[in-house]
């Protein structure tokens, strides 16, 4: 079958925006170059990945999954179904962090990636700042072999640990801790293509959706420096309650949240900084 034959028969299984992005990732080009080779003939062991894909697609499977890997912040980072697909908000945190390292050029730059999935987050900090000594830390075992996959194909020399929160951390004192916790609340409705897909131990947090900001604010204290950046990725109406969470357990800070580009509350950083 012929690159043009492909995409017709792709149309009767998915939009034909996503039967293009299959077809352009297996074939390596980028979708639009798939126009200038309309009547190439196309390998057969393509053809039957095409195929698969589009069964999979048809069933409600995420494209993500099903490429098996997504673009972030100019990353590719393999993802699969014992990880969370990263989102366009997540991209907007580590510019907000990155932003702040840029001001601040710290030295001996320490940054902790708490509960790290695919291992966005910290990969793309250590990408952007070379030199920083930075640890990414996940309770799954399958959520640590994806982000060590993706630290080696994108060759960043990071560290893992795997640990419940800071149970396992050893004691230690980091400029930045950033994370993207479970926070969805047990009973919060979401779209059906997420509930049944990924992995509910990254998008479950407790009945307020706060009990693993809990459960990190319990011991950060540990492990900051004086100076100091925690950033939290949120619900989106979360902002308020986690706050007074944060004045208790760390009152003389500064908490700043922030809206997305969706305009919806979505991240919160706590700043000292005593210079
Ligand atoms: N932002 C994700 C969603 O809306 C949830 C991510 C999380 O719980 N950390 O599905």
């Amino acid at each position: 079958m012929t690159v043009e034959e492909l995409i017709v028969y792709g149309k009767k299984y998915t939009s034909s925006t996503h039967a293009k992005m299959l077809l352009a990732t297996f074939l390596e080009v980028n979708p639009l170059e798939l126009l200038t080779i309309l009547d190439k003939v196309v390998d057969d062991s393509i053809i039957n990945l095409y195929k698969e894909s589009l069964k999979a697609l048809s069933e409600n499977r995420p494209i993500q999954y099903v490429i098996g890997h997504v673009n972030f912040y100019g990353l590719k980072f393999k993802v699969n179904e014992n990880v969370l697909i990263p989102r366009f908000e997540t991209e907007e945190l580590v510019e907000n962090i990155k932003n702040y390292l840029e001001k601040k050029n710290i030295t001996n730059l320490k940054i902790l990636d708490l509960g790290c999935g695919s291992g966005v987050i910290g990969l793309t900090l250590k990408n952007f700042f070379k030199d920083a000594d930075v640890t990414l830390v996940d309770i799954s075992d399958e959520a640590l072999g994806v982000a060590r996959d993706n630290a080696k194909s994108l060759a960043l020399d990071v560290n893992f640990i795997k640990s419940d929160w800071f149970e396992n951390i050893p004691l230690d004192k980091y400029d930045v801790i950033v994370s993207n916790p479970p926070y969805i609340k047990t009973d919060e409705e979401i779209e059906e293509i997420v509930r049944k897909n990924e992995p509910h131990l990254a998008l479950y947090g407790g009945l307020d959706g706060l009990d693993c900001y809990r459960n990190i604010l319990k011991d950060i204290n540990n492990y900051l420096k004086n100076n100091y950046l925690i950033a939290f990725e949120i619900g989106y109406l979360e902002g308020q309650d986690l706050k007074e969470l944060i004045k208790d357990t760390l009152p003389n800070s500064k908490v700043i949240i922030k809206k997305d580009l969706s305009n919806k509350d979505r991240m919160l950083f706590v700043e000292k900084n005593i210079d």
